[in-house]
């Protein structure tokens, strides 16, 4: 059974299906940006976080039940525009803001607010996955040192959190990310600490029952459902020879070479390649670290071919069009240029690769050499 208890053998009819949480118009979850590594805290043994565990568990649970779980980040940032006569001097002729006295006394939270956000990259009220609040995090703070901890440990006013030294948040944090591989190896279950500590992991059983299922269902398809990104991705992969376990790239390559006549429909998002992937969501047709910018790729490819989303052609002519139409895989995965504006647009580490050149070269799929 799958991760909500659907039968995976049905793949065909399985589709999106939304809850509270992860349907397209959900509310964000508004969370105190420290309140990020307080969560941690808590997931590292922490059981008496200042704000108290009972405020953290409801953002807890949600992370568990969808990782890419919409979070509004916040920071007081309103405070600041009362004007200093009016706060200090009694002129009081316009109102102070609301709860003024009781936030303007919580200064040594709002600091660690700001400094949340000022490591994330974000303004106060920027909304982001959860995975990419912490992708992002565990990449800038591997410690609470400047966060939580005081250049004054014994003042009254900039007091340190008791749980600063404990080493918490560090023990989380500091674990690497398990990549597919490291995943299959540990088995049951994959919930080490790291990321997938905060954000409800796919589990190894879980990969293996649908890569199974997923392979048999392109083996037997009568058309091939793919997005654009992964025609670029499925030459990335042309020396390999073996099923990879966590997508299924080599699997439709073969497929197409096997059968360069094979019907081949373009969709947009993810596609046939992403059913056994660790950082896949099936239920809401996600991907983890790829929904936004392989997005744009997708778009950015179809307009290369002068195809619309859902165009289906036979694969040797898709792959054809590919070799005649895009001239390398940095003009698609490196945006032309290699620039990195955020760590949810980064290039692909393949980019400057050549397996577009040599697929060109080698007519692979479409059967004849093309020009670039
Ligand atoms: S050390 Fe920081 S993150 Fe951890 S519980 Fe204390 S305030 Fe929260
Ligand atoms: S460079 Fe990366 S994103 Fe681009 S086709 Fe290759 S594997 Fe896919
Ligand atoms: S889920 Fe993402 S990383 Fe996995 S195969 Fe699909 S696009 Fe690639």
């Amino acid at each position: 059974m799958s991760e909500n208890g659907e039968n995976v053998g049905e793949r065909s009819q399985q589709r999106m299906c939304g809850s509270e949480l992860t349907c397209p118009d959900a509310e964000p979850i508004e969370v105190r940006a420290h309140y990020l590594l307080c969560a941690v805290c808590v997931r590292g043994g922490c059981e008496s976080p200042p704000c108290g565990k009972e405020t953290l568990q409801p953002l807890l649970d949600a992370m568990w039940e969808y990782p890419y779980v919409a979070l509004k980040l916040t920071a007081d940032l309103e405070i600041n525009r009362a004007h200093y006569f009016d706060v200090y001097e009694g002129r009081a002729e316009n109102e102070l803001p609301e709860n003024f006295e009781q936030r303007a006394a919580d200064h040594a939270d709002r600091r660690k607010d700001l400094e949340v956000c000022r490591l994330l990259g974000i303004a106060p009220n920027t909304v982001l996955p959860a995975f990419w609040a912490y992708r992002i995090l565990f990449e800038r703070a591997a410690t609470v040192d400047g966060i939580c901890t005081s250049t004054m440990p014994g003042s009254a006013d900039w007091p340190q959190c008791p749980h600063a030294g404990a080493g918490y948040f560090e023990k989380i944090a500091q674990a690497s990310d398990l990549n597919p591989q490291e995943q299959v190896a540990l088995g049951e279950p994959a919930n080490v600490p790291g990321i997938w500590k905060m954000l409800g992991p796919r589990t190894r059983q879980q990969m293996d029952e649908v890569k199974a299922t997923s392979a048999e269902c392109i083996a037997n398809a009568d058309c091939l459902f793919i997005r654009p990104q992964h025609l670029l991705c499925i030459l990335c992969t042309a020396d390999k020879q073996e099923p990879l376990v966590e997508d299924n790239l080599v699997e439709l390559r073969k497929r197409m070479e096997d059968n360069p006549d094979i019907p081949v429909t373009i969709t947009e998002g993810c596609c046939m390649v992403c059913d056994p992937c660790n950082v896949y969501e099936p239920h809401q047709n996600i991907c983890y670290p790829a929904h936004i910018k392989n997005q744009l790729r997708d778009l950015n490819i179809l307009e290369k071919l002068d195809l619309a989303p859902g165009a289906t052609l036979p694969a040797r002519e898709l792959y054809a069009r590919i070799y005649e139409r895009i001239g390398s895989l940095a003009e698609v995965c490196g945006w032309g240029d290699g620039t990195n504006t955020a760590p949810f647009w980064a290039p692909c580490g393949g980019w400057q690769g050549d397996h577009l050149e040599r697929a060109r070269e080698a007519g692979l799929i479409s059967g004849g050499k093309a020009d670039a």
